[in-house]
Parts: C-alpha cells; sequence; structure tokens
C-alpha cells in the first residue's frame, strides 16, 4: 500500500490529473506484450521534466520503486512492475519540440510514437529510419529504452546510430545530460549508449536528440520464392556480394507463409517453402541500375516466383504480408511466446533447422520468420498456458535454443531487450564477472534498486 499521504502529496505537488489509483487504471497499467501481469500501486502521467523531477523525488523518499512506460508493447517485460509500486507513463510527454533542418536533427519528448516522428521528418524530405514492427504503437522513448530494431536495419542500423543525445533523471531526482546536438563527440565516458537499451533500469529519459538523414526518393520492394530456406540464404549472399545494396531483407519460413497466406485468402503456390522481401532505396536512376542487377541475380538462382512491387500501393501490400504474421498465428494458440535471437547470418539456415527439429521432436507449433540481413530470428512458440506438459516442453525447448545460440555465436535477444523474459538464460551469454559489472554499473546510477526492479538480473 502507498500511504494515503504519499499520494496526496504527488498530487499536490504534479495535479490531481496525473496520479490514478483506480482499479481500472491500474488494470491497464499491469501488462505489455508479453501478456504477463503485475498490478502497480500507483499510475503517473507526467507532463512536463518538471513532473518527472518531482515524481522520482517523491518516490525516492519514500523508497517506492518506479517502472517507466511507454506504450507498453515491449516484448520482454521491461514495462512490468514486478515489484509493485509506480508506473510511470509517458504517453502525455508526446510533443515533437523541434526538426532542424539544417543541423539535420529533431528534439522529442520521450511519448513520441515513432511513426508520428516518421510522418513529420517526412514532410520536410526528412529521414528517421528505425522502423520496428510496432512502430505505430510504439514510442521514442521505448525504442531508446529497448535500443529498438527494425526492417531496414541491414542498412540503417538500430535506434542507437540516431541517438546523438539524451536527457534524463536519476532515480533521486538529479537530472543529467549526455550526447548533444553532434554526431561527432567524445568527451567523457559515453553514457548516452549505456542508457540506449537501459531497459528503464538505469535513469528516466525525458527528452531525445535523434539524428535524422535525407528521405530516399524512390524504392523498390520484391518477393522472391524458394524451394528451401537454404536457398533464400544463397540468394541474399548473392545479393549482398553482387553490391545490390538493399535496405531491408525479410525472410518467412514456410509455417508462417502457411499462416499469413490463409490469413489473406491468397493462394499459396505449391513446393514454396520459404520467401524473401528485399527493399531497395535511393535516389531513382541508382535504384533502377541495382532493381536490374537484382533481377539478373534472380535468373541465376534457384528461384521458384518473384514479385516487383513498384507503386507504393503495391509496395504496402507486400509489407503487409510481413506483418500480417503476428495476427495470422495468432489464432494457432492461445498464447505466443515470442523470442528474437540472433546468429551470424551464414547460420541462419542451420538454426532454422535445429529449431524446426525441435518442434517436431516436442510436438510444438513453433513459427520462424525474421531479418536475414541481421540474422534475427524471430522465433514464436504457440502455446496453451493451460497446458502442462506443453509448457514444460516449451522451457525445455527454450532452454535448447538459447544454448544453441551462443554456441552458434549468437545472442539470446537481438531487439526486444531482456526484461524479465530473458533473465534465466542471461547465464548463457555472459560469465559471472560481466554480470558482476553489469550489477556494478546499476548501482552507481541507481543504489537503492529502486528504478524497474527485477529486469535484466
Ligand atoms: C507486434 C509487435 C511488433 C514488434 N516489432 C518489433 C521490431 O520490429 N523491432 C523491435 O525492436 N521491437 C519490436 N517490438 C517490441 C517493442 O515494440 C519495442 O521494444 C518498443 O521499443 C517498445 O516501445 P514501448 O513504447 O511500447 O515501450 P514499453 O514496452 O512501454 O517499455 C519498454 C522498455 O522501455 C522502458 N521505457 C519506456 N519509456 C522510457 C523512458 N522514458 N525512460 C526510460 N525507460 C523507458 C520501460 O521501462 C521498458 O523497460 C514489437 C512488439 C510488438 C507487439
Amino acid at each position: 500500500m502507498i500511504e494515503k499521504k504519499i499520494i496526496k502529496e504527488l498530487e499536490k505537488k504534479i495535479g490531481r490529473g496525473k496520479v490514478f489509483t483506480e482499479k481500472e487504471y491500474l488494470t491497464a497499467y499491469s501488462y505489455d506484450a508479453t501478456g504477463n501481469e503485475f498490478l502497480p500501486q500507483l499510475v503517473v502521467f507526467p507532463g512536463s521534466e518538471e513532473d518527472i523531477e518531482n515524481i522520482l523525488e517523491t518516490a525516492y523518499k519514500y523508497r517506492i520503486p518506479v517502472t517507466p512506460r511507454g506504450a507498453g508493447v515491449g516484448y520482454s517485460g521491461g514495462a512490468l512492475p514486478v515489484n509493485r509500486g509506480i508506473v510511470m507513463v509517458f504517453t502525455k510527454m508526446n510533443n515533437i519540440l523541434r526538426i532542424d533542418t539544417k543541423s539535420f536533427l529533431a528534439e522529442v519528448e520521450p511519448g513520441v510514437v515513432t511513426y508520428a516522428l516518421q510522418q513529420e521528418v517526412e514532410k520536410k524530405g526528412l529521414f528517421y529510419p528505425p522502423d520496428p514492427a510496432s512502430l505505430k504503437t510504439s514510442t521514442i522513448g521505448g525504442n531508446v529504452a529497448e535500443n529498438a530494431g527494425g526492417l531496414r536495419c541491414f542498412k540503417y542500423g538500430v535506434t542507437a546510430n540516431y541517438v546523438l543525445g539524451l536527457e534524463a533523471y536519476l532515480m533521486n531526482g538529479e537530472k543529467i545530460k549526455t550526447g548533444g546536438h553532434v554526431i561527432k563527440n567524445v568527451a567523457g565516458y559515453d553514457l548516452k549508449s549505456l542508457l540506449v537499451g537501459s531497459e528503464g533500469t538505469l535513469a528516466v529519459i525525458s527528452k531525445i536528440i535523434l539524428r535524422l538523414i535525407p528521405l530516399p526518393e524512390h524504392r523498390v520492394t520484391f518477393r522472391v520464392d524458394f524451394q528451401s530456406l537454404p536457398q533464400g540464404a544463397e540468394f541474399i549472399n548473392k545479393i549482398i556480394r553482387g553490391r545490390v545494396y538493399p535496405a531491408a531483407l525479410e525472410f518467412m519460413d514456410r509455417t508462417s507463409l502457411r499462416m499469413v497466406y490463409d490469413y489473406s485468402g491468397l493462394p499459396l503456390e505449391k513446393g514454396v517453402n520459404a520467401a524473401v522481401l528485399i527493399e531497395l532505396d535511393g535516389n531513382k536512376v541508382d535504384v533502377e541500375a541495382r532493381k536490374e542487377k537484382l533481377l539478373g541475380i534472380v535468373k541465376e538462382s534457384a528461384v521458384l516466383d518473384y514479385q516487383t512491387a513498384q507503386t507504393e500501393e503495391e509496395q504496402e501490400s507486400l509489407w503487409n504480408i510481413r506483418r500480417s504474421i503476428s495476427p495470422a498465428i495468432a489464432g494457432l494458440q492461445p498464447k505466443k511466446v515470442n523470442e528474437d535471437i540472433v546468429v551470424p547470418t551464414a547460420r541462419i539456415p542451420q538454426t532454422v533447422e535445429f529449431i524446426n527439429g525441435l518442434a517436431v521432436e516436442y510436438g510444438l507449433d513453433i513459427v520462424l520468420f525474421g531479418h536475414f540481413g541481421d540474422g534475427n530470428i524471430h522465433t514464436n512458440l504457440m502455446v496453451d498456458p493451460e497446458n502442462k506438459e506443453q509448457m514444460r516442453k516449451v522451457d525445455i525447448v527454450l532452454d535448447k535454443i538459447f544454448k544453441y545460440v551462443i554456441s552458434m555465436q549468437g545472442s539470446i535477444t537481438g531487439e526486444h531487450g531482456v526484461g524479465t523474459a530473458k533473465k534465466p538464460f542471461m547465464k548463457y551469454q555472459f560469465t559471472e564477472v560481466e554480470m558482476e559489472l553489469f550489477k556494478r554499473v546499476k548501482k552507481s546510477f541507481d543504489p537503492e534498486n529502486l528504478l524497474n526492479p527485477g529486469k535484466i538480473f
């Protein structure tokens, strides 16, 4: 229980309309995209930096845990208040403060929705490339805290590559600024890079300065079908080595293809067991020249069929195939355990084969799709949480998958973060010495372990 006098003190500082104890609020902010739930004791909506400072000062004074939260579409439990306390929701701090078309940067509040920022900068001929599939809902604060990736990572990199500077508050309410408004900046330790991907465990991000680049003038998208995933991998290797310079390289395995085609009412050609989606972007003449190179490689490869999408409408319908995987597979089982393992790109086919083997051995539905260019394999175990025997198998299979991924020189997570979901598997990727170092970093930012406790370790 948070005492009434503390709630009153907080209301007095930031205003009554920003502090909620009602059951419906507590419930609404108790879960994220993992589907797991932890009921907070208080939900607060800061509207300004002063509000953040006041909330943190009060929470620190009474030693109440605080969990920052953007849109709550995280896949690793980062926004779950596992130790109860306060959930600090950033959806009201959603102003784009400035778009600077001369220094190519934007200053934003953490609650700005990713897609809203992209739309605004594109109106000015600029481009903010990070594009998590959740971009129409996720916030920039959540993207920075998770170092979100997306479809175009192969060419443009992840969120970290676009963060120039951050303003943030420590748990005790003290403010820090790190990085700034320039690309080159090597003064002092790089705390900015430490905060990016820190999952809300080190500091509360209050302002983000983002790098922008010129908007590519032309795009072409392709779908290419294969009889097997290794053939798709071979093709991707050829186009990368053939200097086609793709922006996005996505793959779908047989199960995800079948599910998506059924869901969209489209016929899936017999013999198609893998498909890749490729996007080229840049200036028109250059893109058209690279398109011809790509079509040349299509002709000399073991391709079953392909489609070129030139217009925006055609491109949207191709990308919708990829985006509809999640809703398409949702009907398979009541719950999706969504992992985002990464392996070096050459090892994608053998990793997919290994996981498909486990699916057969343990009788589980496992749907695989992901980013061919960066080795990120979305591994979806479709389960019924009521089925105890199935859940026991899921634990065994996950353990085997994470161990395998590490043996392949990969990582247990490429973009979703550790949160609560991947905590048990950190030991496969890090030594005790490395884990101890993480804990010491956490302690130097948050000695009382009050900011988003229970995450990462
Ligand atoms: C359908 C779907 C598709 C997805 N696709 C992708 C994808 O392609 N790529 C990808 O990377 N992810 C993807 N995700 C995962 C998720 O959308 C991202 O992790 C996203 O960055 C979460 O943003 P959010 O605003 O919902 O953050 P939340 O889930 O609310 O929070 C995530 C973490 O950020 C912290 N946080 C939030 N705001 C702040 C702040 N101001 N200061 C400090 N910490 C803060 C929270 O404490 C938490 O640890 C997907 C999720 C879904 C449901």
